[in-house]
């Protein structure tokens, strides 16, 4: 933690001047804690026992001299994204609030593919730390200096570029003959390549009914386009397989809007209904990205001064341990494989007795090499690795 939060600048130069905050078991926040050397902090940590830490800002002076300074202020800190299924519970139909189930967590991949795309190809942002939240969220720490050293106006501009929904479930997409800007061709096309974008939509039933897919429909300007996929849909009874309704009726719509899967098609010498016309030609980016694109909490992003819980804390309900997620497998990622706190007790406190014959003094740091804790500090140790030797 402490290399990754130095990035190879002396301590004095650097994580001297970094906020972090304790959270205890009442919610009582204890902020403006900094820290000379690792040891300081792990002195502090097994002292206080916080329930949970938060990191924040490198100020322009020690956080805890904060009362010295009248121009105490944040100069830097990572680019962070929040994303929780609770903000998407407008669309959600199998949970709402706090619940959340394998088949919602499905959106969490989906966003992760998306913001990591965008966020490497169009800003070029290399450190990317992906953190599971230990409920149902995830956040991302872009850690690049260009992202830490961005103001509140440049974090405003980033977020404001990666977010097309807004609150009363509004999308940013021109839905008449307007071309798309190239954010959003390749948002839905990551979105429509990725596995879990079907599974949505058949866990969802999104076209399961008349009453469910009649919403959706609405997106499109063209009455008589509407009327006719209507058609389409009602025509379709065969449930042979459950869920197959819903997967049927989206394909209906990728067929006759999709271009590059039109285009696929006719190469193969299949016959399609003509292409839409240009009054809806943006109708199936529009659903797709309104039902599919990351709902980011742009308030966590746009603060440099904003306080994010650290990663590898324990989350105080489940248990579970904030763990650094890897992008690229995070489809496989499954919330009950991931390290809780009484299942890493029980680990540590076997290996602590199959070794007590050895020295303990060098070997206790590295107990947790024997414990389901250790995939995931190998992951955080890759990306801290990548930043050393950028
Ligand atoms: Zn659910």
């Amino acid at each position: 933690m402490f290399e990754w939060l130095s990035y190879g600048l002396k301590p004095q130069d650097y994580i001297f001047r970094r906020e972090f905050a304790f959270i205890f078991e009442d919610d009582a926040y204890l902020r403006y804690q900094s820290f000379k050397n690792e040891h300081e902090f792990r002195t502090q940590l097994s002292k206080s026992q916080p329930f949970k830490i938060d990191i924040g800002a490198v100020f322009n002076h020690e956080p805890r001299d904060h009362k010295k300074f009248t121009d105490f202020r944040a100069q830097e800190r990572e680019l962070v994204f929040d994303i929780d299924l609770t903000d998407y519970d407008i669309i959600r139909n199998c949970c709402e609030g706090a619940n959340m189930c394998s088949k919602c967590w499905r959106w969490i991949p989906i966003a992760v593919k998306v913001l990591d795309f965008l966020l490497r190809e169009h800003f070029g942002f290399k450190h990317l730390l992906w953190v599971f939240s230990g409920r149902r969220g995830i956040h991302c720490w872009v850690s690049d200096e260009v992202a830490r050293k961005l103001n509140n106006e440049g974090r405003m501009a980033v977020a404001e570029y990666l977010s097309l929904i807004s609150g009363e479930n509004k999308i940013g997409v021109g839905r008449k003959n307007e071309p798309l800007h190239a954010m959003i061709e390749d948002a839905y096309d990551t979105i429509v390549s990725l596995d879990d974008f079907e599974k949505l939509v058949i866990e969802q039933g999104w076209f399961e009914n008349e009453s469910k897919w009649e919403p959706i429909l609405k997106i499109c300007d063209d009455l008589q386009t509407r009327d006719e996929i209507n058609a389409q849909f009602s025509a379709i009874n065969d449930d042979d397989a459950k869920g197959s309704l819903s997967l049927k009726r989206w394909r209906i719509l990728k067929r006759r809007f999709d271009e590059k899967f039109r285009a696929k098609l006719e190469k193969s010498g299949e016959k399609l209904l003509p292409p839409p016309v240009p009054e809806c030609k943006n109708f199936l980016k529009a659903f797709v990205l309104l039902y599919a694109y990351p709902r980011l909490d742009v308030n966590v992003s746009t603060g440099i001064n904003h306080l994010l819980k650290s990663p590898f804390c324990i989350h105080p309900s489940t248990g579970n341990v904030a763990v650094p997620v890897n992008p690229k497998t995070i489809e496989r990622f499954k919330i009950s494989d991931v390290p809780r706190v009484d299942k890493l007790v029980t680990e540590l406190k076997k290996v602590v007795k199959s070794s007590e014959d050895t020295d303990k003094e060098n070997r206790k740091i590295l107990y947790y090499k024997h414990t389901s804790l250790n995939h995931y500090i190998e992951l955080f140790e890759a990306f801290v690795k990548n930043l050393r030797e950028d």
